[in-house]
C-alpha cells in the first residue's frame, strides 16, 4: 500500500457516443439460445488528473456509422466537448487496437502522439489481412494512415506491458486481434482496468463465454484471467462495449446521465439501478 500512496488517483471517464442494435446471438461464439435484444454500445474513455490527461481510443465519425449501420449520438470530438476537452488537448492517445470502432478519427489529433502495440500493427499490415474474416473490422484507410504516423515518429510502440505515466500501464491481451491492449489505471478505489474489447460485454469475461469476432479463441480465454489479475476485483474491469457500463457508474454531471460516466468511484448500489 505504501507505493500505492505515491501513485495519482486519476478520474476515468467513460464516454457513450455510438450505439447499435443486435441480439444475443449475434454476441456469442457458437450464438445464444435466447433470440432477445442485446444491443452494443460505444465509447471512448478519458483519464486525467490535474496535471495529466490520457485519451483511450478514437471512436468513428458519421461516414463509419452510415456504412457499418450504427447511430452516431454524438461524434468523439463532441462528446469530448462535454468534458471541455479540445482536440487540440490531446496530447496522449492509448489505441487498444485498430479496429474502426477504436481507432476511426485518430487523425483529429494534431498534438498527439499514439500508444499502439507493435503486434496490433504487424497483424493489421500483414499477412491474415488477406483473409475477409480477419480485415472486416479494420478499415485500410485508417490502417495506413497510422503507418503514416509511424513515419511521422508519432506513435510510441510497446511489446507487451509498459508504463505510459504515473499509475498507468497497457498490457497486451491477443486473442481479440493479435495485439490489443487493455488500460490499467490507479484510482482512488485502486486498479481500475479498461479492458476495451479484450471483454465486449461483462457476460463475456463472467462467464467465459467469447465474441465472435476472434482471432485466437484461447488467447481471448485466458485474456479473461489476466484482465481480473490486473484489477482489484471483477467490478475493476470496465468492459468495452456493455450498455450496463452508463447504468452502473455515476454520472459525471447530472445532464450527462446515460453518456458520461465516472468509473473512479465505486459502481452504483444495485438497489440504485432498479429505480
Ligand atoms: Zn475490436
Ligand atoms: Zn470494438
Amino acid at each position: 500500500m505504501a507505493e500505492a500512496t505515491a501513485l495519482p488517483d486519476y478520474e476515468v471517464v467513460a464516454l457513450k457516443y455510438a450505439t447499435r442494435a443486435g441480439a444475443r446471438p449475434d454476441h456469442f461464439v457458437g450464438g445464444d439460445p435466447h433470440e432477445v435484444p442485446m444491443p452494443m454500445d460505444y465509447y471512448l474513455w478519458v483519464v486525467r488528473d490535474a496535471k495529466r490527461l490520457f485519451l483511450v481510443d478514437t471512436g468513428f465519425n458519421a461516414d463509419m456509422a452510415v456504412k457499418r449501420h450504427r447511430t452516431l449520438l454524438r461524434t468523439p470530438a463532441e462528446a469530448l466537448g462535454l468534458l471541455g476537452i479540445g482536440s487540440h488537448d490531446v496530447e496522449q492517445i492509448v489505441i487498444t487496437h485498430l479496429h474502426n470502432d477504436h481507432v476511426g478519427t485518430f487523425d483529429e489529433y494534431p498534438n498527439a502522439r499514439f500508444h499502439l502495440q507493435d503486434d496490433e500493427m504487424a497483424f493489421a499490415t500483414g499477412r491474415y489481412m488477406c483473409c475477409e474474416r480477419f480485415n472486416r473490422a479494420y478499415e485500410v484507410e485508417h490502417v495506413a494512415g497510422m503507418v503514416r504516423l509511424a513515419y511521422q515518429d508519432r506513435i510510441d510502440f510497446h511489446r507487451g506491458d509498459a508504463e505510459i505515466g504515473p499509475g498507468i500501464s497497457v498490457h497486451r491481451i491477443g486473442g481479440h486481434t493479435a495485439g490489443l491492449q487493455a488500460v490499467r489505471v490507479h484510482t482512488a478505489r485502486g486498479w481500475v482496468v479498461l479492458a476495451s474489447d479484450a471483454s465486449h460485454y461483462y457476460e463475456h469475461f463472467e462467464k467465459k463465454r467469447c465474441f465472435p469476432l476472434v482471432f485466437h479463441v484461447g488467447e481471448v480465454l485466458e485474456g479473461y484471467a489476466r484482465l481480473l489479475a490486473l484489477a482489484d476485483s471483477p467490478q475493476h474491469v470496465i468492459p468495452g462495449h456493455d450498455p450496463l457500463v452508463v447504468q452502473r457508474y455515476p454520472a459525471l454531471s447530472p445532464h450527462l446521465a446515460g453518456i458520461a460516466v465516472r468509473l473512479d468511484p465505486a459502481p452504483l448500489p444495485t438497489e440504485a439501478l432498479a429505480s
